[in-house]
């Protein structure tokens, strides 16, 4: 059989993994951490359990479909819900609008609480959904590169409706055209931030993320987001994938412009090998550390990796001595002046002093995620990307920031329930998954030529090699690592 090396052991790395084997190759992966995940792992702490990234799960038939081709019920590797409510949105003039994943029920909310007409945020979203499906097929199931891409009837439907996309309007223009209640731009101006991007900057066609939230919906594995890997990793290892843990691989072997394997540190403890030889190698890794690091003899798409990378993320993981029954499992504290929170992240490289707070409370959902009567919070910010800054001094300002307005908004001196405390910031975040200046979704979507700037899938110098992960076509967050995975592995070709 036909033997491929993954590097990296990401839910894109995984999925590439589940999709390789399942046409028949024999699928080692190298993962240099000791577990699997990435940036889509768990770890606990005095008792209480966290998700370290992501926390919002979209379009859960992605990983749905991984079970399928294997022949597998999904129902027997993984379980999880539709949520009710979508998210608690607080404001500091003392609104708190809840987002039911009703449509209906959500603008009846945003009207009542607002005055902002149902009707106007009930067509929002049709055309939010609209503009989806004329770019999906066309935009992030399909690599760029290929001619074939823009001669079909997805690209001439695409061509025709050009002018209803807004391409050449911001995600803020769109917004401010739409609706007349700053509160309401400013709840989805928010969505910008899904890929890392400044609402003032991104395209309008950013427009089409609230479609996956209200219309398609948000979900919540039952055990924890952690569940969306390990049900993945025991997926892959039914189907014969063998994973290396505790194993950094240092360098794709490259011979007559064709990838012939790779070179790990160490493979179970035992010396290097010089190199490991497979027919087809595949890096999960972030694609500039792919080329800077594993591959040196390689001439480098300069242009495309110096793309300015998305934001990065500070969380404070606070294990809390009580519960609040106003929050939920997504929460969002808003700041009072959006631009200047923006401008001080992609203009001026720091945070705001009264940054945007976002709270993930697992253990709503899944109570033994906290002892009882407890909360764990996920309490996160949007921080620049590393670029070199004095990280420990902006780290002590916001939190004291993020504690008083908290503090402020649920009237309750929060710094005295925090009971233990694990900090995340760009740099550990860069350090624990390879991701290059600890971006959260590889390149930024501030530019309207983004979705052209994304690496390809596949090499047009390496023969049998290829990238998947948050970091190239078609971006990053979990469904669209996925797709990198399904456009990849699309591209192998059959083991006979
Ligand atoms: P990664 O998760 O980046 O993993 C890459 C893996 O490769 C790592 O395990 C690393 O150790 C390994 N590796 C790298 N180099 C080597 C090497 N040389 N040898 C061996 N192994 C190597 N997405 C959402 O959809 N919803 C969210 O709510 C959300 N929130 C997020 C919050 C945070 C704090 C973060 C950090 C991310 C969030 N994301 C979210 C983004 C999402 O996590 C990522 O886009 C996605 O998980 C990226 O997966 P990946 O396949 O690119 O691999």
């Amino acid at each position: 059989r036909k033997t491929v090396a993954i590097i990296g052991s990401g839910i894109a790395g995984i999925a590439t993994a589940i999709r390789l084997a399942a046409k028949g190759f024999r699928v080692t992966i190298f993962e240099a951490n000791s577990s699997p995940g990435g940036k889509l792992s768990e770890f606990e702490l005095e008792g209480y359990r966290f998700d370290a990234g992501p926390s919002l799960f979209t379009m859960p038939h992605f990983v749905e479909e991984l079970f399928l081709i294997a022949g597998k019920n999904p129902a027997d590797y993984i379980a999880y819900g539709k949520l009710p409510v979508i998210c608690e949105y607080f404001y500091e003039d003392g609104t708190h609008i809840r987002a039911y994943s009703d449509p209906e029920k959500f603008a009846e909310e945003i009207e009542q609480k607002t005055g902002q007409s149902k009707k106007s945020v009930l067509s929002y979203l049709k055309q939010s959904a609209f503009k989806y499906e004329v770019t999906a097929n066309l935009f992030l199931k399909r690599s760029l590169h290929k001619l074939s891409t823009w001669l079909n009837l997805d690209a001439i439907r695409g061509y025709w409706n050009l002018p209803k996309l807004d391409v050449f309007q911001t995600l803020n223009e769109v917004n401010e055209r739409h609706f007349q209640d700053p509160r309401i731009v400013q709840l989805f101006n928010r969505y910008a931030t899904y890929n890392g991007s400044n609402p003032y900057e991104t395209p309008g066609i950013m427009h089409i993320i609230p479609h996956l939230e209200y219309n398609v919906g948000a979900f919540f594995p039952a055990k924890g987001m952690y569940n969306i890997t390990q049900s993945l990793v025991r997926l892959a290892e039914d189907m014969g994938v063998l994973f290396c843990y505790n194993t950094r691989i240092n360098e794709i072997v490259v011979l007559n412009n064709k990838a012939v394997g790779v070179r790990p540190n160490k493979i179970d403890g035992r010396p290097a090998p010089t190199y490991e030889s497979f027919d087809v190698v595949v890096s999960n890794m972030d694609i500039v550390n792919t080329y800077r690091k594993l591959l040196p003899h390689v001439a480098a798409p300069t242009r495309i990796l110096e793309q300015p990378k998305s934001s990065s993320a500070l969380i404070f993981y606070w294990g809390i001595t009580r519960s609040f029954f106003e929050l939920d499992l997504h929460n969002i504290f808003f700041s009072k002046d959006y631009q200047h929170e923006f401008d001080c992240l992609f203009h001026k490289q720091t945070i705001s002093n009264d940054p945007t707070i976002y709270i993930n409370i697992t253990s709503k959902y899944k109570p033994d995620d906290a002892p009882s009567g407890c909360e764990n919070w996920f309490t996160m910010i949007n921080v620049p990307n590393n670029s070199g800054q004095d990280w420990d001094g902006l780290i002590d300002e916001a939190r004291r920031n993020i504690i008083l307005k908290l503090s402020r908004i649920l009237k309750t001196d929060i710094s005295k329930l925090i009971a233990c405390e694990y900090i995340q910031d760009p740099r550990t975040i860069e350090a624990r998954t390879s991701s290059s200046q600890g971006a959260l979704y590889g390149i930024s979507s501030n530019n309207r030529y983004a979705a052209f700037l994304r690496h390809d899938n596949k090499s047009s110098k390496v023969k049998n090699l290829y990238f998947v992960g948050g970091s190239v076509h078609p971006g990053g967050g979990i469904p669209l690592s996925l797709l990198s995975a399904k456009i990849a592995a699309g591209m192998v070709k059959d083991p006979v």
